[in-house]
């Protein structure tokens, strides 16, 4: 990953570019961004400009032996921590870091946005909670402790420290503040309210914008071959979370909100006979459509709120879309769309945690239909 591969955030490239070139990079440093923000792919283009042997003026050069390694997730000195939980073949004392790293180079190598839950599955965690356990610390502390590097500096890359419990929080305390020679710690996080405050202050935060529209619109065309007119509407529903685009890209915008419709209109007027009929197609129509749709369901109460408050310039949406809007924000309050949005969110985790799709729709529809009204 280069810097140049992340569309945008020029202040924060900038930022960190800076203090390399000003021999002052911290040596423990948080990566905070929201869910579906650029903080690993930065932390990724920031361990390669540190050990790149021909570094540009704004860049890695891309092609040096340490940029190739970089590039291929292989670079001996770059190391990686990241949750994990047992398997099939992993138990016990070997559910640690190094023994996913097949499945880890092929999960940022695919997808370097991707959320815990994509990381899950793409491991095979199945339905077990990850974590980073304290065993995993012991093992961050021995890998570090080897002395022969081929780079400047050892990179130790801990993504999501907020999954460290406090003992394996507290077991690297020590290294974290003084960290061996030569060595940067880079804790890339989205919810720095989970984080021990030990962790905290040891850290030196690098804060992460969302991506604008302009940025995240580049990303969809550039590099996920999306075409510019559905680039800009997705820019704009995401509002900032690549992640959540992506979901968006794989379901088809018409059907999304044609289901949609027939949804809310469903849950407004108690329909329970058509709710259940409706859960059965959403457990058929699979995993793909039933994400997007609940995702086309966040981005549309986004939308409400919007024109809830009167702020309707800065919502872009036309024809149909609009008139729904229109309508449904009249029976929308601020408390209504918070609501929804947990509800929608909780769904959304269960699905990816293979809940029965019948069963968690058919809730949510229920729980919808209480509070709409
Ligand atoms: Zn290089």
């Amino acid at each position: 990953m280069l810097f140049k591969d992340i569309p945008g955030l020029e202040e924060i490239k900038t930022q960190l570019i800076q203090a390399v070139k000003n021999n002052q990079i911290a040596h423990a440093q948080l990566f905070l961004s929201k869910n579906g923000g650029a903080n690993l792919p930065l932390a990724l283009a920031y361990a390669s400009y540190i050990n790149c042997e021909q570094p540009l003026e704004n860049d890695s050069c891309g092609s040096c032996a340490s940029c190739s390694k970089n590039d291929k997730i292989i670079h001996p000195d770059v190391h990686f921590v990241y949750p994990v939980s047992s398997t099939k073949n992993i138990t016990g004392k070997d559910v640690i870091s190094t023994n996913f790293l097949k499945e880890w180079r092929d999960f940022l190598l695919n997808n370097p946005y991707g959320n815990v839950n994509q990381w899950t599955m793409a491991f095979g965690g199945e339905n077990k909670q990850v974590n980073i356990s304290k065993e995993e610390s012991r093992q961050i502390i021995k890998r570090l402790s080897l002395k022969a590097f081929e780079g400047k500096y050892k990179v130790m890359i801990i993504w999501l420290p907020e999954y460290m419990n406090g003992a394996s929080a507290n077991a690297i305390l020590k290294i974290l503040e003084e960290p061996p020679e030569r060595t940067i710690f880079l804790l890339v996080c989205n919810d720095d309210e989970q984080l021990l405050t030990t962790i905290l202050s040891r850290t030196q935060i690098v804060k992460i914008r969302q991506f604008d529209d302009n940025e995240m619109m580049q990303l969809l065309i550039e590099q996920l071959e999306v075409d510019a007119t559905k680039a800009e509407r997705l820019a704009h529903l995401a509002d900032g979370d690549l992640d959540e685009a992506m979901i968006l890209i794989e379901g088809s915008e018409e059907d999304n909100h044609d289901l949609f419709r027939s949804w809310m209109r469903l849950c407004f007027t108690h329909d329970f006979t058509n709710m259940v009929e409706m859960a059965e197609t959403f457990h058929k129509s699979g995993k793909v459509v039933q994400r997007s749709l609940l995702q086309y369901g966040l981005s549309m109460m986004r939308e409400s709120l919007l024109a809830t408050a009167g702020a309707t310039e800065m919502h872009r949406i036309q024809g149909e879309e609009e008139k729904f809007i229109e309508n449904f924000s009249k029976v929308m309050t601020f408390e209504k769309v918070e609501n929804f949005n947990n509800l929608i969110n909780d769904a959304l985790y269960h699905l990816e945690r293979n809940a029965n799709a019948k069963i968690t729709f058919m809730n949510l529809s229920l729980q919808i239909a209480r509070f709409i009204k």
